[in-house]
């Protein structure tokens, strides 16, 4: 009898990634909401055969042997080039998060005939939601980052009949695609391109609840259908992306991406507190915002594309060359700046210890009332939100920072 995930779900060290979803042989598992939205697999023991294979896939628990050895403590990563880019397909860049990078890979993989399927996430009744798309047409309908916790893995199964795929995911996504491609090759060989995003967390699914409370209050009514876009470039800079809701005629309120990232201090499951890998360091290509790029990540914004791989080098120079991209080479010291890594490295050094306040507060929580959770938690967002936008305001006079 070999253990089950069941351990990384109680030492609160499961990602919600979906990989024990995706493969367990006796479709023991489902994926449930917990009180404040951590995506957390449940085990129906009856049916179990304690065969043990999800604890060997999950991510949660760690990197495979392999995958240690070559895990880079720096944080960047093996880097065969690193680049800006933005799409020049102007529909894909209108619509993206960053540069529309990714999607225009994934768009010319179709064109090319090298992938009949690929793995993305689009958005359901505001929740994230992994979709397997088979044309290029179905790709801007998924554009932009869903910052709330996505099964992406589970949808494993489905790929199954598809010769040959692309998968665009977080680190956590990744490691767990990678962790199966090295303990069944052939099964998930036609996983071909693993396309990573850089990953500073999610948020746990209440805070959608969290924003719209505080929206009804600051710009009116919310319809009950609208999609939330967490970082809509088009109505201020990339910098300042706004949130967005969009009802359903397509009439959009926004609201100031402060609110979002005062979220983050609440809202960030434990797992992400304690997460070493936000440059996804197993994928072929990462991509990211530009943020810290010279030039690159003030009005229009843009993507940074790490090539980590052979395969994802000569798809690289493939997209520059036949004009998907357009773009120039970067310093990966600015990169690293601009992703705050030094921080990071300093804070993973301890991680434990550094978010041990925070982690105890969102546990502490998800054991009460969630209406009361939430209700507390808008009233100090929507504070600190107020109290950085006025801060914002008094260092641009003063010109400091
Ligand atoms: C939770 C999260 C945290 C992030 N943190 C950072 C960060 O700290 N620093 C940074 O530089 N970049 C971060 N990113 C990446 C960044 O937001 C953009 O996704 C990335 O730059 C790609 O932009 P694009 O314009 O090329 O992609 P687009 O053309 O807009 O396409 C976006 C792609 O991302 C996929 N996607 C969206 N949400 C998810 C999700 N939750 N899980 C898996 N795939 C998803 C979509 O399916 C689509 O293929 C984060 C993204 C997410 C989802
Ligand atoms: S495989 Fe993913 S979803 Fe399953 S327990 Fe591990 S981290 Fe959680
Ligand atoms: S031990 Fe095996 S059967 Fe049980 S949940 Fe894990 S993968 Fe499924
Ligand atoms: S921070 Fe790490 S654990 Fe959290 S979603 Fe991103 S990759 Fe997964």
């Amino acid at each position: 009898m070999s253990e089950t995930i069941k351990k990384v779900v109680e030492k609160n060290l499961c990602s919600g990634c979906g990989t024990c979803h995706g493969v367990c042989p006796a479709h023991a598992i489902h994926m449930e909401f917990s009180t404040l939205g951590r995506l957390l697999p449940i085990i129906d023991e009856a049916v179990c055969l304690k065969c043990g294979l999800c604890l060997n896939v999950c991510p949660g628990i760690g990197l495979s042997e392999t995958m240690s050895n070559t895990f880079d403590p720096q944080l960047m990563g093996h880097v065969e080039s690193a680049c800006f880019a933005k799409s020049t397909d102007r529909n894909i860049f209108d619509n993206a998060q960053s540069g529309g990078a990714v999607t225009s890979t994934l768009a010319f993989l179709f064109d090319q005939g090298r992938i009949d399927a690929a793995l993305v996430v689009g958005q359901k009744q505001q929740k994230a939601q992994y979709r397997v798309v088979t044309s290029k047409q179905e790709l801007l309908d998924c554009q932009s980052s869903q910052y709330t916790p996505v099964d992406l893995n589970s949808a494993l199964p489905e790929l199954a009949k598809y010769a040959h795929v692309a998968v665009v995911g977080l680190p956590c996504h990744i490691e767990g695609i990678v962790k199966l491609k090295e303990l069944f090759p052939e099964r998930y060989a036609n996983l071909e391109y693993l396309l990573g995003l850089i990953c500073g967390g999610v948020l746990a699914q209440s805070c959608v609840e969290v924003v719209k409370r505080i929206a009804q209050k600051k710009v009116g009514t919310i319809a009950d259908d609208f999609r939330i876009y967490w970082r809509l470039r088009k109505y201020s800079t990339y910098k300042d992306a706004k949130i967005a809701f969009m009802d359903h005629q397509g009439s959009v309120k926004t609201m100031d991406n402060n609110i979002r990232l005062s979220c983050k201090g609440h809202l960030t499951p434990p797992r992400c507190r304690l997460c070493l890998d936000k440059m996804n360091q197993f994928c072929d290509i990462a991509y990211g915002d530009s943020w810290g790029i010279t030039g690159g990540d003030t009005k229009g914004g843009g993507s940074v594309i790490i090539a980590r791989t052979p395969k994802g080098q000569s798809l690289v120079e493939e997209l520059f060359a036949k004009g998907s991209l357009t773009g120039r080479p970067c310093l990966i010291e600015e990169i690293a700046k601009g992703q705050h890594l030094a921080e990071k490295r300093q804070a993973s050094a301890n991680a434990f210890a550094c978010h041990k306040k925070e982690i105890d507060t969102f546990l502490e929580r998800e054991k009460g009332d969630p209406e009361e959770a939430i209700t507390t938690i808008a009233k100090k967002v929507r504070t600190r939100a107020a109290w950085k936008q006025f801060t914002g305001k008094i260092r641009k006079l003063l010109k400091i920072g």
